[in-house]
């Protein structure tokens, strides 16, 4: 059994937060999130790459290095503003499922 489908709902928050600290490629989030103990394979983490971008959370340069393209995303104002604005959600979820209860 696997709790992929719960968690992968943790992952654009996650990427965001990154992105707003600096900028990410695909392959360095995909080793930051193994790291993290998510299971995500390139075909889950690029479509979410490309959401959050269309949706103007980020935004994206492509930059050859070598023989690869490799395209950097870096959070928008507005995806700075997103994160801003959710982190009292995440804050009270996260005391309501790791503290047990009221926060
Ligand atoms: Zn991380």
């Amino acid at each position: 059994m696997t709790i992929n489908f719960l968690l992968n709902g943790l992952i654009p928050l996650h990427i965001l937060f990154h992105a707003t600290e600096g900028e990410i490629y695909g392959q360095e989030m995909l080793d930051e999130l193994r790291h993290h103990g998510y299971r995500i394979s390139p075909s889950t983490l690029y479509p979410m790459l490309h959401r959050l971008e269309e949706r103007g959370y980020l935004m994206a340069r492509e930059e050859r290095t070598g023989k690869v393209m490799r395209r950097y995303y870096k959070a928008t104002r507005k995806g700075h503003e997103a994160l801003q604005q959710a982190k009292p959600q995440i804050k009270e979820l996260f005391s309501e499922i790791i503290g047990g209860g009221s926060i």
